[in-house]
């Protein structure tokens, strides 16, 4: 079974981290949460875009946490992210070592109306698809796949939170479990 980090570099409710927590359980993962808050460096914000350089952040997190025994360690904060070459990032992943931040899946973002239970889907979702990069699992075409690429958040809201039969079959996950 694929040992999962959950690390906060933000306060996160913690309804957000149980609904996180049971989602990966029940698709087969071992999920663990730090207690502590992981708090990233101001300097890594750009105060000229208002977002936080989700580069720096990987690095930060793939070097601190570099040691730790677990496939996959996620790190999960409430603000808002970019990356070179794009105007922001719902998440980013390397190898081991991904990224997810939470504001751009909040309704409110887009001024529309609260909605938690449609927050945490795409919370879900989005979590799902870093986690499944960090075990080297690549974009799919499967339209409902969680690993199918999204570029706003309509395209969050269309795909499911699961993993495809061929993406579960390269992650091995059914023979590990
Ligand atoms: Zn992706
Ligand atoms: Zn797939």
């Amino acid at each position: 079974m694929y040992r999962v980090l959950i690390v906060k570099i933000t306060s996160i409710d913690r309804s957000v981290i149980n609904e996180i927590t049971n989602h990966l359980s029940q698709l087969g993962f071992h999920v663990d949460v730090l207690s502590q808050i992981e708090h990233i460096n101001i300097s890594y914000f750009d105060w000229q875009r208002s977002q936080y350089d989700a580069e720096k952040i990987l690095e930060y997190v793939s070097s601190k946490f570099d040691k730790f025994p677990y496939d996959a360690i996620i790190a999960i904060g409430e603000i808002d992210a970019y990356a070179r070459g794009l105007n922001f990032v719902f998440g980013l992943s390397t190898k081991k070592f991904g990224t997810v931040f939470l504001v751009r899946l909040k309704n409110d973002f887009y001024k529309k109306k609260c909605n938690f239970e449609l927050f945490i889907e795409r919370v879900k979702k989005e979590v799902t698809h870093e986690l499944g990069h960090t075990l080297g699992l690549g974009h799919c075409s499967n339209p409902t796949c969680v690993m199918r690429f999204s570029n706003s958040i309509a395209e969050v809201d269309n795909k499911s939170a699961s993993f495809c039969e061929e993406c579960r079959a390269k992650l091995n996950i059914n023979n590990k479990s």
